[in-house]
């Protein structure tokens, strides 16, 4: 968090003053901070501030108070910050995100996971918020049953970095009004693709515009392989990996297949270091036209794949990147691999490791609280997948940070620990010292 709480401040003092006034005036930094900590130290639910950040912990003032750069005499209650993010609204704190993101970019932290000069975004759509009872004019519904559940959905656009670290770069809630114009009688999995691909519209419109210059590769499922897929990263200058399903786009397969055949030389077979044999073909110059007669050409890719125990899956992608010799393994590995989603830092961390993302925390500025989560766990990746802790680990004989600690959870409960107990070392808040700090993964 060294390198990056100067300019934080900084960025939050930006943010429009709230236009209230409370009895005991909290200044905006420290009510970021106080928001953060919710997120950092997982503490799971918004009340939690009250108990887990109150005066039983001595140091907690103090330390929020030089990371804010403020000089609060007492410390505000979760409902304080629940006011302030419903006056400010969630775009500031959106705003505050994407300058991190464009912070990592500038310094070059991130490049060393671009595939063929670009970035790599994974685009991924995911249940948020669930509830019992209607809990606003735009829940989406779905039955089971006797019973109707309210949902909230959102579509994330997560920056690929080095070391399994995502970074979200952009976010679209769906709700009912994405189903409006759906024709009647739609299938749930139709309505949802319906949703998904109407928002990776306007993800990609705001990711346009807040990365204007950015070269970027959209990395998605087999759902954004069609017409409105295709020309949504043509209207915003993106490239794409999307996985290539058979089923989605039965003749494509077809003549897929039938060009493969035509040229067995297009072939890379690759050992990866866990012995897992990879045999990649593909097709360049794939036409196809879709449901509105526009021609498209793009290159796909089959893999072929058999793990150590004999274990055999295939995989296939459509791409606008150039496939050759060169790069299929890296177009197909960087660009189109799921494991990201799967396995690593995206929705399951998120949901699963603490951060609690589908825990309602508020039920007004839900958003808000959605991009505090992002951004704490920006920050909880650096110092997870930075190298600093990972030297420290591998100085204990652990391999990784989380190997040390033993669990994602941990870390965050030694983090609420030291915030509580231990006052944290005045060189550590020397803005000057911090621009000097170097942010590099660790790449074991
Ligand atoms: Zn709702």
């Amino acid at each position: 968090m060294r390198h990056f709480f100067p300019e934080l401040n900084a960025w939050i003092d930006q943010v429009p003053d709230p236009r209230f006034q409370p009895l005991v005036v909290y200044h905006k930094r420290f009510l970021i901070w106080w928001g953060l900590s919710l997120f950092l130290c997982k503490l799971g639910s918004r009340r939690q501030l009250d108990y887990q950040l109150n005066t039983d912990g001595p140091e907690v003032l103090a330390n929020l108070n030089r990371l804010a750069g403020t000089a609060q005499e007492s410390r505000p209650v979760n409902q304080t910050l629940e006011s302030f993010l419903k006056r400010t609204g969630e775009a500031p704190v959106a705003g505050l995100r994407q300058r991190m993101v464009q912070r990592l970019i500038r310094m070059k932290a991130l490049d060393a996971a671009r595939l063929l000069g670009r970035f790599v975004v994974l685009i991924d759509g995911s249940g948020y918020l669930v509830f019992r009872t209607r809990h606003c004019d735009h829940c989406l519904t779905q039955r089971h049953g006797e019973t109707t559940s309210y949902m909230h959905q959102v579509l994330e656009a997560k920056l690929v970095g080095p070391a399994e670290t995502v970074f979200s770069i952009a976010s679209e809630f769906i709700d009912n009004r994405d189903t409006h114009d759906a024709p009647a009688g739609s299938t749930p999995e139709r309505l949802k693709q319906d949703c998904e691909l109407k928002a990776l519209r306007r993800l990609a419109g705001h990711l346009r515009g807040e990365f204007p210059q950015v070269r970027l590769c959209l990395s998605g499922d087999g759902l954004y392989a069609c017409g409105e897929g295709f020309q949504v990263a043509k209207d915003y200058k993106c490239d794409f990996v999307y996985t290539f399903q058979p089923g989605r786009l039965p003749a494509l397969w077809q003549e897929f297949q039938a060009l493969l055949r035509l040229c067995p030389g297009q072939q890379v077979v690759w050992m990866t270091p866990q012995g897992v044999r990879q045999v990649y073909r593909w097709v360049t110059g794939l036409q196809y036209t879709d449901s509105d007669d526009r021609p498209w050409t793009f290159q796909a890719i089959h893999c072929t794949e058999t793990k150590p125990d004999g274990v055999v899956s295939e995989w296939s992608w459509l791409t606008s990147l150039d496939v050759t010799h060169q790069t299929v393994v890296d177009v197909a590995t960087k660009g189109g691999r799921t494991r990201w989603r799967e396995e690593n830092q995206g929705f399951n961390t998120q949901k699963n490791s603490g951060l609690n993302l589908e825990h309602a925390y508020s039920h007004t500025c839900y958003a808000a609280y959605y991009f505090l989560l992002q951004i704490a766990h920006l920050l909880l990746q650096l110092v997870e997948k930075g190298n600093l802790l990972s030297r420290l680990a591998q100085e204990q004989g652990k391999r990784t940070a989380v190997a040390w600690y033993g669990s994602l959870k941990n870390m965050a409960q030694r983090l609420l620990e030291s915030l509580r107990y231990q006052h944290w070392p005045d060189e550590a808040f020397d803005p000057t010292a911090s621009g000097s700090i170097q942010i590099r993964f660790d790449s074991s």
